[in-house]
């Protein structure tokens, strides 16, 4: 039990000018987090209940489902990433720093070359296999943006865990234990959430799932089908092609279109349906391997109606997706002969053409002729251009088929909260860690590596848990239960009603917060609302009767009751959700 007039507390009336998100502006109104520079956070003694409260519901979690805690340094050698490959391809999220002999250092954004490096000094038998290692730790990542206070940040709290098996199934069962466990996780925090299939990397399959808070403010799109179970992060949802329409391939014919640059002006111009052209985007790619510091070129074409997925095309090129930027199209154009807004792939050299899967088998497109103001009619693949890489790059989008049943997909937008990843050997075999089975043979030990965004996770859960008012905190994520909010602190009747309350209260294993402060009780009722308390109990004019009033956070309407029944109602709610 604990007085509001002693507590470390600052709430504000004002919404902060940097925070656009409820979430941000709510937990900095709150007084819970303090900004200490973009994307770093202070939590205060309420936010840091309620970060604890969440870092004890995942550290449950995952000790019920056989997983070890420890705790890794922050500070990382450049050395393993060395080894791992990972020190140039992580890029400029990585925060770097040198000591004073100039080693090489950096502050952990992920820690799979930590744990592999820790288990590889350890295990050498398939007797020490299946093991499960986690720990919830500060991550450093520099963001290009951080923004939406917790939910991007660049100092935040993960909760990261890697399983180590002897064999794939012995993985696919750490993975889905795994996944079982954040269904647990994300339950008990009260999140609505989705869990989709995420984009692997260069990886490919089947081997991630994001789980997505559903949330307007999301930054994730979560393309989903209500027809069968096909759900996917927009990245990473196939796009299945449509069987193009039989036609004989007609000769190619060059066009005069003057001031055609868009798809869509070409299109109405030519009087064209957009699915009958085909557009170019012209990239520079520059691999972390190469030190010449030129680029390479990319061109890709897609339909002229369909939109680029880029993550298909980073993962097609196995590059770091910060390696490709937009082309300069004047430099690029010298080296390859492109010319803006009129590029198509013949004509072009000198450059990697990538073209989406699609186009393969659709016949007589208009595309760009490489030269200004022209396009050519009757476009054909294999006859007229071929690609380096033919590949899907499409974005799959809302009223698309579904690939899996064909249904039209829908979109929702979601906080990825937390992901499960199968590894693989991607760690062991370039960093050796291997183990001997039951014949002495040597294998590389098979990983999987899972994360929670607890941080993340808490402004979570105030996006999905809110008013106008205020937050309103689910009993098993609230810094306190009940706030018992004294009108007239000074009447010594009201304030020892307020105490036994509390008492009582406590002894049944509520946490309380008496608001004893010296102030109108507007001010007490507004802050009580703004903090997200789930149980007020007010204590005024009949304390001298015993009588309170009753009210919950979320809704409802105010009771009078007798002290005696209001805790009883307290309680009974309290032990139910906590
Ligand atoms: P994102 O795509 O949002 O940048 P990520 O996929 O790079 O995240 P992971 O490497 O999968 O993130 O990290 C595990 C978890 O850590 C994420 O699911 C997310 O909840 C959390 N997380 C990642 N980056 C941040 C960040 N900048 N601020 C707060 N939480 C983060
Ligand atoms: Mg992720």
């Amino acid at each position: 039990m604990i007085k509001a007039s002693t507590m470390f507390l600052s709430t504000l009336r004002e919404v902060p000018s940097e925070a656009e998100i409820p979430s941000h502006i709510l937990l900095l109104r709150a007084g819970m987090i303090k900004k200490l520079v973009s994307g770093v956070y202070a939590f205060m003694p309420l936010g840091y209940r309620t970060l604890r409260k969440i870092e004890n519901i995942v550290r449950e979690e995952m000790d019920a489902a056989g997983a070890q805690e420890v705790l890794m340094s922050a500070l990382q050698p450049a050395e393993l990433w060395q080894e791992s490959g990972r020190w140039y391809a992580y890029g400029p999220e990585m925060m770097r720093l040198k000591d004073r002999n100039e080693r090489e250092f950096c502050l952990g954004p992920t820690h799979e070359e930590v744990f592999t490096d820790i288990v590889r000094q350890q295990v050498s038998s398939y007797r020490q296999l299946p093991l499960n290692l986690y720990q919830i730790q500060h991550k450093y990542r520099d963001e290009a943006r951080p923004r939406f206070g917790l939910i991007r940040s660049r100092e935040f709290i993960m909760k990261d865990d890697y399983s180590f098996d002897r064999d794939e199934a012995g993985l696919d069962v750490s993975y889905w234990n795994m996944y079982h466990a954040y269904e647990k996780i994300f339950d008990r925090c009260g999140l609505t959430y989705r869990p989709v299939e995420a984009d692997s990397g260069a990886i490919g399959g089947s081997n991630s799932h994001e789980f997505c808070a559903l949330s307007d403010v999301g930054e994730e799109e979560i393309i989903y089908c209500e027809h069968c179970t096909m759900a996917a992060t927009a990245e990473r949802a196939a796009f299945k092609d449509e069987a193009a329409p039989a036609e004989a391939e007609l000769p190619m014919e060059k066009v005069h279109t003057p001031g055609t640059k868009t798809i869509e002006e070409v299109a109405n111009f030519l009087g064209l349906p957009q699915s009958k052209t085909m557009k170019a985007l012209l990239f520079e790619v520059y691999r972390p391997e190469d030190e010449s510091g030129k680029p390479e070129y990319v061109a890709c074409f897609i339909r002229g109606d369909r939109q680029l997925n880029m993550t298909k095309l980073v993962n097609a090129l196995n590059v770091p997706e910060y390696a490709v930027i937009f082309a300069n199209e004047s430099a690029m154009g010298a080296a390859t002969g492109c010319v803006g807004g009129f590029t198509g792939p013949v004509g072009l050299h000198d450059c990697k053409i990538v073209v989406d899967s699609e186009l393969v088998n659709t016949k007589n497109l208009c595309a760009g002729a490489c030269e200004e103001d022209h396009h050519i009619l009757n476009v054909n693949y294999g006859r007229d251009y071929k690609a380096d890489i033919v590949t899907d790059l499409k974005l799959l989008q809302a009223g698309d088929p579904c690939p899996v049943c064909g249904a039209p997909v829908k979109s929702a937008r979601g906080i990825e909260v937390g992901q499960v990843f199968k590894l693989g050997t991607k760690y062991s075999v370039p960093m050796h860690l291997t183990y001997h089975d039951e014949n002495q043979q040597e294998h590389p030990v098979v990983m999987g590596c899972y994360g929670i965004g607890v941080t993340r996770t808490f402004a979570a859960v105030v996006e999905q848990h809110h008013d106008d008012n205020g937050i309103i905190w689910p009993v098993s994520v609230a810094p306190y239960h009940v706030i018992i909010t004294v009108i007239k602190p000074a009447d010594e009747v009201q304030m020892s009603l307020a105490e036994e309350l509390g008492k009582s209260l406590e002894q049944a294993g509520c946490e309380v917060i008496i608001d004893d402060r010296d102030e109108r009780p507007g001010v007490k009722f507004k802050d009580a609302d703004l903090l997200g308390i789930p149980v007020r109990i007010t204590v005024g004019k009949k304390a001298a009767d015993g009588i309170v009033e009753y009210k919950l956070r979320r809704g409802g309407d105010v009771a009078e009751l007798s002290a005696k029944d209001a805790a009883a109602e307290a309680i009974k709610l309290i032990n139910a959700e906590k």
